[in-house]
């Protein structure tokens, strides 16, 4: 054995116990990060050690501190799993170390992402046209989107922020609904935008943007705007009525983001389009592959409508870099990267339009029947409109509701998470991987059953 199949034949054999046993394993880790940083921790050797034996050595100390987010019984957060096309794509991706930046370094891994853009884009009915940047996950996919708007709406009044940065700039407006997903904020700051150029507008009681409160915020004031709206709110699921918010953005002269992190994926299917009906009148979506479409970790999808604004925002010219207009790293904010083309590709691939469809429509089934079923539990109460993935409980007062939590985590058969919603304890449950099946969803509300016998 050379020291190379060592290393690599531990691990297949590491990868496929470990998911054979995510069926009987606590979906939960049973290991906290103390303990974790016991077994893994310690000096830096002074001398290595065999390659084999670091892998050995790694997949059995990491054991008790995985989370079985690979397997169907993991509901938290919203996380996805990974397709078994995607993932042997990603050892692929690994084994090949490919910097997917050029295409002339690069081809293979450069038209896997430009093919897998593309198809993305066919999939969820955005103009064709739509330039595709891949990045690590959604907060970097509403970056891009944002960088590409900042670009374009200063550009409008005549400021070229690639050239004379924001220091003296006009200000901008960006205009978001009170339910936005913490990262538009975070990728707002990086962006120079703070706090003091946010516009908030209203929502729902699902977290929807209301149009009227839209109109009043445009009218409030003037200059470069940006709207930022979204496609599913994280805890409910639900979509803001793009076909109402952006026209008026429009009329105002605004540019349209849509954070899609993991709802632009219903837009893949015709029984959902009524969610996203409108939504390709925006200019900029972010996406996350590793969510809804289960892609490994990680991997998130900036779309632009017009590539010249992304290509303002991010080409760069270096010397050493014989550079073409069609370079994966023309459109993302990273110079050197992993080829995350590859497992995406493998993911659209292996479904195809129908096979993408189906996914989302199954996900979207499961937590109807999720839904259903804890609704008939005595006590549950549910607290969203179960349109998409996404699923909230509470019981009769917050602490017993928190308690439960606790309680199902410690249990094993799943991982549901807590969470806040209008000041009150809930319990989320994200159907969100391809590999939740019914019998998945019954075994999690026998042990939500269980835990609120004890309980109560
Ligand atoms: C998950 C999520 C994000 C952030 O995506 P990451 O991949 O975690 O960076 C942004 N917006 C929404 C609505 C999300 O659900």
């Amino acid at each position: 054995m050379d020291d190379r199949t060592g290393p690599l034949d531990a691990a297949h054999d590491h990868a496929r116990r470990f998911l054979d046993g995510l069926d009987t394993r606590p979906v939960w880790p049973t290991a906290s990060y103390e303990e974790m940083l016991d077994a893994l921790g310690g000096p830096l050797p002074e001398d290595g050690q065999d390659a084999t034996d670091v892998v050995e050595t790694l997949a059995r100390s990491a054991g008790p501190g995985l989370a079985g987010i690979a397997g169907g019984r993991f509901f938290g957060f919203v996380i996805g799993g990974a397709l078994p096309a995607a993932l042997g794509a990603d050892w692929l991706t690994s084994t090949w170390d490919q910097n997917g930046a050029m295409t002339s370094l690069t081809p293979a891994a450069a038209a896997a992402e430009r093919t897998a853009g593309r198809w993305i884009v066919e999939a969820l009915g955005l103009p064709s046209g739509t330039a595709a940047g891949l990045v690590t996950g959604g907060l970097m996919a509403n970056f891009t989107g944002l960088a590409a708007a900042r670009q374009r709406v200063l550009g409008a009044v005549g400021w070229d922020v690639a050239q004379r940065g924001l220091a003296g700039s006009p200000p901008i407006r960006l205009v978001v609904g009170a339910h936005r997903h913490d990262t538009v904020d975070l990728a707002a700051r990086y962006l120079g935008l703070g706090r003091d150029a946010f516009v908030l507008v209203g929502a729902d009681d699902q977290g929807r943007m209301r149009p009227d409160a839209l109109r009043t915020a445009l009218r409030s004031g003037a200059g470069p705007t940006i709207v930022c709206l979204q496609a599913g709110e994280v805890h409910t699921g639900a979509f803001d009525p793009f076909d109402a918010l952006i026209p008026l953005a429009r009329d105002a002269g605004a540019w349209v983001h849509v954070d899609g992190a993991f709802g632009l994926w219903a837009a893949a299917t015709p029984r959902l389009a009524w969610l996203t009906a409108g939504i390709e009148d925006a200019d900029s979506w972010a996406t996350d592959a590793h969510k809804t479409l289960n892609v490994p970790y990680d991997c998130g999808v900036a779309l632009v409508r017009d590539s010249a604004d992304l290509v303002a925002a991010f080409a760069i010219d270096a010397d050493y870099i014989p550079g073409s207009g069609e370079d994966p790293m023309n459109l993302v904010p990273e110079f050197s990267r992993r080829a995350r083309g590859f497992p995406v590709w493998a993911a659209l691939r292996s479904l195809g339009r129908s096979g993408l469809a189906t996914l989302v429509e199954t996900l979207v089934a499961r937590a109807a029947s999720f839904a259903e079923q804890l609704a008939r539990l005595p006590g549950v109460e549910i607290v969203n409109e179960v349109d998409y993935t996404q699923v909230m409980l509470r019981l009769k007062d917050d602490a017993l509701t928190v308690e439960a939590g606790r309680q199902i985590l410690a249990e094993g058969t799943a991982v549901l998470t807590p969470a806040q919603w209008e000041g009150r304890a809930v319990l989320r449950c994200s159907v969100s991987s391809w590999a939740t099946t019914e019998d998945d969803v019954a075994q999690t509300v026998a042990a939500v059953e269980r835990v609120l016998a004890d309980l109560v």
